[in-house]
């Protein structure tokens, strides 16, 4: 697969992340923007970034090529939502409705707070966005030790974003956040804090994408559980981050504040900048592969 598409230079990687274990209390701010409530929302099949947005009175999300886009229309669609009944109906002709597989998005963040806690190993799955379909839904990544997971991912340098690694290379994937359990530590002496660790903002800034944890040093798997997020350019990272923005569902579907957690990561990822390269050669993972092709 590599070899057809051998005019791309592919970077395998990986990150590092490491659960803090330490005492440092961080603030609790919220610094994402807030989702829009009306108007037709359009990514690039290209980056899955936010192009722009109009002025429909329904909040509909929708996938189209930039070329086309810029081709229908010309301004700076980011501050000035598009008006021009014309233009809109173009748009929409041109594209087509992003969804959510949210059963099993949520079938896999239960899955890995059991798994986490099963096993003592933070396990990891993807938030992906299908550049070919319109789908945003999860996948699972290897699990790593009680205090670190690693999200593997190529870089594409052309567009630079990330394709998630789920056996091999995911083209038609981007990624747009990464979930990792917070076990108990094995080390009787080290006990796991119910926050993002500092690796965690570092691992959201490299990759511009929210990275999300959910508690697994305590109560019996199948419970519900909390989540915490932290966005990328925090305003003062590691420190900027979010605690308890939502809960598992269990095993009796009882979460009572669950949350759509793909399009959040994508509108998230959406409004964020492209990879940050210095970063990600900064924080590579020593320990493994790390694979070029030409
Ligand atoms: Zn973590």
């Amino acid at each position: 697969m590599l070899r057809q598409h051998s005019w791309y230079a592919w970077v395998k990687t990986t990150l590092l992340l490491i659960t803090f274990s330490g005492c440092v209390t961080p603030s609790s701010s919220r610094i994402d923007p807030p989702e829009p409530h009306h108007g037709a929302q359009y990514y690039s099949s290209l980056t899955a970034k936010l192009l722009g947005s109009d002025t429909s009175k329904t909040l509909d999300y929708r996938l189209i090529d930039p070329v086309i886009f810029k081709g229908i229309v010309q301004e700076n669609t980011l501050t000035h939502p598009i008006a021009d009944p014309a233009k809109i109906q173009r748009l929409k002709a041109n594209s087509v409705g992003i969804t959510v597989d949210d059963q099993t998005i949520q079938i896999d963040l239960q899955w890995v707070r059991d798994r986490s806690i099963a096993d003592s190993v933070e396990y990891q799955i993807y938030l992906y966005f299908d550049t070919t379909t319109g789908l945003i839904s999860s996948a699972h990544g290897e699990p790593g030790t009680d205090s670190t997971t690693s999200p593997e991912y190529y870089y594409q340098s052309t567009t630079r974003v990330a394709h998630p690694f789920v056996d091999s290379v995911r083209l038609n994937w981007i990624l747009i956040g990464q979930v990792h359990g917070h076990p108990a530590r094995k080390d009787p002496g080290q006990t796991t804090a119910h926050h993002m660790s500092p690796a965690d903002s570092i691992t959201a800034h490299c990759l511009q994408i929210p990275v999300y944890a959910i508690d697994a040093m305590d109560k019996q798997s199948g419970s519900s559980e909390k989540m915490h997020r932290i966005v990328p350019n925090a305003a003062s990272p590691p420190a900027d981050d979010t605690t308890h923005i939502g809960s598992t569902r269990g095993k009796n579907f009882v979460a009572k504040d669950s949350i759509d957690i793909g399009r959040q990561a994508l509108w998230i990822w959406g409004k964020s900048r492209l990879l940050d390269t210095a970063c990600l050669n900064k924080n590579r993972h020593k320990g493994r592969d790390v694979w070029f092709t030409h």
